[in-house]
């Protein structure tokens, strides 16, 4: 199979071309692997991809640089392997996203197991389900549409995405809850919409559905000892597949999980120093930039080694985009330098879509600017 469709979400059955090749997206239950797995997981990337992997903001990984000619052998491996559903559909209806700090039987796991089994009818492709019901609320900055959450006194709430409240439900009837969600978006034509929060913008949701607040939302942990283990972070979300696996060989980690903050939770390892990986704090960890050229098709410009070099020089937030679609963060940030023929525009408070202040930077102009 060849897939060269864009405008979808990328996923092992249905790959999609980028300037290094095919994206191999392998999403993960729970967001975690074992030790053995990582590794199958970077053996494939080496041998079917060109080694880099992807951590992305829904926590599940990517296999980078794969060809038309390896593809079908790499999905092969990772349906034998049990990383990938072979039922294309079953591996679809992986939309789950889980507060990564799970323990085993609390609350986090009963409900992604539950929804594991639940069969979910026909929904726009990015349209995804986080469940957010640790002793704090952490994912709120996380795309999702069907959000499971618990209010300040820690009873479990469904909340439609762009809604401020959502409903109380009981832990066992949280599929049926979801499913009478999903129904109500279906029913009323929320498919045209895409997302439920553009859906929510033109269509009212029942009152029923939003009797109850969230609790407030806490800061995510940063990098370093964090929920009795340890948390890395992973420059523009991208590593390689050597990296990876000294990581895990060098702290003797027995599980992975993957976080949608671009960062890594390493169980049962010890603290060590990977190059790579950030075991404490860096201005490089809160910049946002895509992989640019001559990695993205799209791409005009090479935004990460720009990035490291602005990396704690700018006013607030920093987004390098390869051009205005702005991958890598879809929110507003302070400074956004966007790739344009070459080029780079500048844009103030906004996001690459929104109008420069300058315009056509080289890459050095912007260096003046900003060191
Ligand atoms: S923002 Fe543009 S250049 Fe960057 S990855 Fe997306 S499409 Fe490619």
């Amino acid at each position: 199979m060849s897939a060269q469709v864009k405008g979808w979400c990328p996923s092992a059955h249905r790959p999609m071309m980028s300037g290094d090749g095919l994206l191999v997206r392998v999403k993960l239950q729970k967001a975690r692997l074992d030790a053995d797995e990582v590794q199958t997981l970077c053996e494939l990337a080496e041998t079917f991809g060109n080694g880099m992997i992807d951590i992305t903001s829904r926590a599940n990984l990517q296999i980078r640089g794969v060809s038309d000619g390896t593809y079908p052998n790499l999905l092969d491996r990772l349906i034998a392997k049990g990383l990938v559903d072979a039922d294309p559909e079953k591996e679809a209806g992986r939309r789950v996203t889980v507060q990564p700090f799970w323990r085993a039987g609390d609350l986090t796991d009963r409900l992604a197991t539950a929804l594991e089994h639940m069969v979910l009818p026909d929904l726009p492709d990015k349209m995804g389900i986080v469940i957010d019901t640790g002793p704090e609320r952490l994912l709120s900055t996380v795309s999702g549409d069907f959000r499971l959450e618990t209010d300040a006194a820690g009873n479990l709430i469904l909340r439609a995405a762009g809604a401020l409240a959502g409903r109380p439900i009981s832990e066992n009837d949280a599929p049926e809850a979801l499913a009478d969600l999903i129904a109500w978006f279906l029913a009323t034509s929320g498919a045209h919409a895409g997302r439920m929060v553009r859906h929510l913008r033109q269509t009212a949701l029942p009152p029923e559905w939003q009797t109850r607040l969230p609790r407030h939302e806490a800061d995510r942990p940063d990098p370093g000892p964090a929920y009795g283990a340890h948390l890395y972070g992973v420059p523009f979300g991208q590593t390689d597949a050597a990296a990876l696996r000294a990581l895990m060989t060098t702290s003797k980690a027995s599980h992975l999980r993957v976080t949608p903050w671009r960062m890594l939770f390493l169980e049962d390892a010890r603290l060590v120093d990977v190059p790579g990986f950030f075991s404490t704090p860096n201005p490089l960890l809160g910049v946002a930039a895509c992989p640019g050229a001559p990695a993205c098709a799209q791409a005009t410009v090479d935004t990460r080694d720009l990035a490291r070099s602005l990396a704690g020089r700018t006013r607030g937030r920093l987004h390098v985009s390869g051009c205005d679609k702005g991958c890598a963060l879809r929110t507003p940030a302070a400074t956004t330098l966007v790739g344009r023929d070459g080029r780079f525009d500048l844009v103030q408070d906004g996001t690459p879509a929104d109008t420069p202040t300058k315009r056509g930077l080289t890459q050095a102009e912007v260096l003046e600017l900003f060191c």
